[in-house]
């Protein structure tokens, strides 16, 4: 018997409940593990809320690190013992231990803590994917970063300014200005008191930028389509204010052959050779102190629904761990 948070209605924080809960044995192709630490994410809130709809009762989160302590026939990839983490996967990582499809899970070098493992794979894998596969990110490219002091902000502002990137980013607060600009972030916008795609026109001397990511999604969609120079591409990568309603292909033209894209993680992380080279270069860059995790908060696991309201308020900067006692 182990404790889980587990929720049979979508609503607010409130439904979260800490339950015991019972880890069946593994079968083919899947792995038990007990948790060390588990990551919180937006995207926990979107499946909380019901925005993206799930099978009620349903546990919940997508990440976490932890050690195998049972392997299913067919798992020959990992051994009992091993340090482990994920991004993806059947919800549920909100556990002290679960069983769960080994396919997601990647072994930990041991230059990577659980907690790191726990505060970055989701958000570090995406932050690979954006910066070096949906659009890959040049030396001299100038490039717009919404939420940088947030968990995958601040990662991608150290990522992008490593590979040769001005980078500017939009805010909530002063504080988070100064945070985004001691982590790489060359210019900070004030988002919620000036028009950010204006400031953006006079930062790039009225070109507009090749590139947006965007995750706040309702609030900055049509402004961050401003912001793009001609062909420029739009990375549409979340709803932290909002899905983005449906969108009039014909203003693409109009504001210059502008592209879109609405990427996951799951698709980019799908295929095992390619979530391993995304792992890698992920660790690589985390090992070597290129881009450093910063874990602002910690919850405990039971305490999960406070950790949502946080986050839901703009509380949060950089990551946050909900730990496992
Ligand atoms: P963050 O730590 O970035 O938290 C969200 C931030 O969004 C807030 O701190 C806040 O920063 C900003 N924000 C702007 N408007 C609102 C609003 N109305 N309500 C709440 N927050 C708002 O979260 P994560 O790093 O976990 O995720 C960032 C985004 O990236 C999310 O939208 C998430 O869904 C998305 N994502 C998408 C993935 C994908 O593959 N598609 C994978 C991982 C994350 P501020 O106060 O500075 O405005």
């Amino acid at each position: 018997m182990t404790h889980a948070i587990r929720f049979e209605q979508t609503g607010g924080p409130e439904v979260l409940q800490w339950v015991a809960v019972d880890v069946p044995p593994p079968g083919p192709g899947e792995v038990s593990l007990r948790h060390t630490a588990v990551g919180l994410n937006y995207i926990d809130t979107y499946h909380r809320s019901g925005l993206y709809p799930v099978e009620l009762p349903s546990g919940l989160g997508v990440e976490a690190a932890g050690v195998v302590t049972a392997l299913g026939p067919g798992v020959d990839h990992l051994a009992v013992g091993d340090r482990v983490a994920y991004a993806g996967g059947p919800l549920g990582a909100y556990a002290e231990a679960r069983t769960m499809p080994a396919a997601p899970l990647v072994k930990l070098p041991d230059a990577v803590g659980d907690e790191v493992a726990a505060a970055m794979m989701l958000q570090g894998l995406t932050a690979q994917y954006l910066l070096r596969q949906t659009y890959v990110v040049k030396p001299g490219d100038t490039i717009l970063v919404h939420a940088a002091a947030g968990g995958v902000g601040l990662l991608l502002c150290q990522w992008a300014k490593h590979l040769g990137a001005t980078v500017i980013g939009t805010v909530g607060s002063a504080e988070k200005a100064t945070l985004a600009r001691a982590h790489g972030c060359d210019h900070t916008i004030l988002y919620r008191e000036e028009p950010f795609a204006e400031r953006v026109r006079e930062l790039t001397g009225g070109q507009g930028v090749p590139v947006v990511y965007d995750a706040v999604g309702k609030d900055t969609f049509m402004d961050s389509l401003a912001c793009l120079r001609p062909m420029g591409l739009m990375v549409s990568f979340g709803n932290a204010s909002g899905a983005v309603p449906p969108v009039d292909l014909g203003l693409l033209a109009k504001m210059g052959s502008l592209f879109v894209t609405r990427p996951t993680l799951f698709t980019y992380a799908a295929e095992r050779e390619r979530l391993d080279q995304m792992a890698a270069e992920l660790f690589d860059v985390v090992g070597r102190g290129i881009v450093k995790v910063e874990i602002n908060q910690r919850y405990a696991l039971a305490e999960a629904a406070q950790a949502h309201r946080d986050l839901e308020a703009r509380r949060t900067t950089g990551s946050t761990v909900l730990v496992v006692a």
